[in-house]
C-alpha cells in the first residue's frame, strides 16, 4: 500500500497545534493507515535561547518559543530547509503568516511533487496591482498544483489543550479534502467538507479586521452590545466585499464555523483583539504605542495579520470606490492609520464619510 507522506511548512502556533494532531493521526499502528508515520515541519530557523530552535525542537519535541507546554509528537522532525521539507511529499499542509507566504511559494517553485496536493491554514491575502489573490491561488499559481483550504474557529492554545472546536476544508477536490478531513480530524477537532474554498478563505482573511474593531471596544471599556453591534456589520461586510470580488461565493458559507464562528471565536479571543485592546488603551490614556511595538511585546514573535490586512483590503475598496460600501472597514482602517480616534469604532458611519 503506498502511504502519504505529510510536510508541514510553518511552525507558528497554528501550525504547530495542527502538526500536533496530524502527528497523532499518522502514527497508528494499522496496516491500512494511510500516511507515513513521520512528518516533516520546516521551521524558519532562528536562535532559542543561544542554541537553533530546530536542534531545541528535535530535542525537546516542543516549539518552546511559539507553541510552549504542548508535545508534538515524537514523529515530528524539525528541518531548517524548505526544500527539504517538501521533498517528496504529497500533502503539503502550509500555514506561515500570510505576508512570508510569496516567498515561500517562490522558493518552492518547481520543488514539489508535480502530483502532491496543498492546503492552506493561512488567513490573509496579497494585493498586486492587478488586483488581489487569495493565498490558495498563489499556491496553485506557484506550485502548480491543487490547494484548498481549512478554516475555522481555531485558537491555537485552545486546540492544543484538546478543546472542541469546529473547521472546514474548502475544497475543489473532493478526494483530497477527504484525504485531508482523516489526517486533521480528531475527536474534539471536527471537520466539515465546504465546497466553495473561495467564501471560506474569504471569511478567515476578512475576519481579522474585524477582530481590531472587537479590540477597541474592548479597550473603550464598553460591553457586549457594542461588541455584537460591530461582529454583527463585520459579518454583513464580510460577506458583501467577499461577494462582490468573488461572485460565486455563497451566502450560508458565512453562517458557517469559517464565517460567524470564527468572527466570534476571534472578536473574543484572538491575537489579533488582544493587540487592537491594548493599542486603544495607550490612545486613550494618551500615551500611544504603534501596533508594531505591542505586537512585539504581546506577541513574542508571533504574528499579527489585521493590520496589514486592513490595510490591503483598504487599498482594493480605494481603487474600485467602494469605500462608502463598507463603512467599517474604512473607519477602522482611518482608525489604525491614525486618522479618526478609536471613539469612532461605534460611529462608523461618521468614520466613513470623514475625508482625509
Ligand atoms: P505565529 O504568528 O504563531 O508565528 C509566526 C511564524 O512566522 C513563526 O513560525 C516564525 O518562525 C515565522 N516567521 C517569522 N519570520 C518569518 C519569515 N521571514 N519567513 C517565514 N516565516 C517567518 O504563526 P501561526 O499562528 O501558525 O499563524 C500562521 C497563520 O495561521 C496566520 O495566517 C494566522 O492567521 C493563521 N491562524 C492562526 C491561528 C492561531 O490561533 N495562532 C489560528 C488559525 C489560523
Ligand atoms: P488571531 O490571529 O486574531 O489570534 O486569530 C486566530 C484565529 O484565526 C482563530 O481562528
Amino acid at each position: 500500500l503506498a502511504r502519504y507522506r505529510v510536510a508541514m511548512i510553518g511552525s507558528g502556533a497554528w501550525a504547530c497545534a495542527v502538526v500536533r494532531m496530524m502527528a497523532q493521526n499518522t502514527k497508528v499502528d494499522d496496516p491500512a493507515d494511510e500516511f507515513v508515520d513521520e512528518i516533516r515541519m520546516w521551521v524558519y530557523e532562528e536562535d532559542y535561547q543561544g542554541r537553533k530552535l530546530t536542534e531545541v525542537i528535535n530535542e525537546t519535541h516542543e516549539n518552546p518559543k511559539y507553541f510552549p507546554g504542548f508535545h508534538l509528537g515524537d514523529n515530528v522532525v524539525a528541518v531548517p530547509s524548505i526544500e527539504e521539507a517538501a521533498d517528496g511529499a504529497d500533502l503539503i499542509v502550509l500555514c506561515a503568516p500570510h505576508q512570508f507566504v510569496h516567498g515561500i511559494c517562490k522558493q518552492l517553485m518547481g520543488k514539489v511533487k508535480p502530483d502532491a496536493a496543498a492546503i492552506s491554514l493561512t488567513k490573509g491575502m496579497r494585493v498586486r496591482p492587478e488586483g488581489p489573490q487569495l493565498i490558495s491561488q498563489m499556491v496553485r499559481r506557484y506550485l502548480n498544483i491543487d490547494c484548498a483550504v481549512l478554516m475555522g474557529a481555531n485558537i491555537a492554545t485552545d486546540i492544543g489543550r484538546e478543546q472542541l472546536s469546529e473547521a472546514v476544508i474548502g475544497y475543489d477536490n473532493l478526494d483530497q479534502a477527504e484525504r485531508f478531513k482523516k489526517l486533521f480530524e480528531r475527536p474534539y477537532f471536527r471537520i466539515g467538507l465546504l465546497p466553495d474554498p473561495v467564501g471560506a478563505e474569504m471569511c478567515g482573511t476578512l475576519k481579522n479586521i474585524v477582530a481590531l474593531g472587537a479590540g477597541m471596544v474592548d479597550g473603550l471599556g464598553l460591553g457586549p452590545n457594542s461588541k455584537a453591534t460591530i461582529i454583527r456589520q463585520g459579518l454583513v461586510e464580510m460577506r458583501r466585499f467577499s461577494r462582490a470580488l468573488y461572485p460565486s461565493v455563497r451566502e450560508d458559507t458565512f453562517l458557517e464555523c469559517c464565517g460567524v464562528g470564527d468572527l466570534v471565536a476571534t472578536c473574543y479571543g484572538g491575537r489579533n483583539r488582544l493587540v487592537a485592546e491594548a493599542w486603544t488603551r495607550a490612545h486613550m490614556d494618551g500615551s500611544p504605542r504603534t501596533f508594531e511595538e505591542l505586537e512585539s511585546e504581546l506577541l513574542k514573535g508571533q504574528k499579527l495579520q489585521g493590520v496589514l490586512t486592513s490595510n490591503e483590503v483598504q487599498e482594493i475598496l480605494r481603487k474600485r470606490h467602494w469605500e462608502q460600501d463598507y463603512p467599517l472597514f474604512t473607519t477602522i482602517n482611518r482608525i489604525i492609520n491614525g486618522y479618526l480616534t478609536p471613539k469612532f469604532v461605534v460611529d462608523y458611519e461618521a468614520g466613513c464619510t470623514f475625508s482625509d
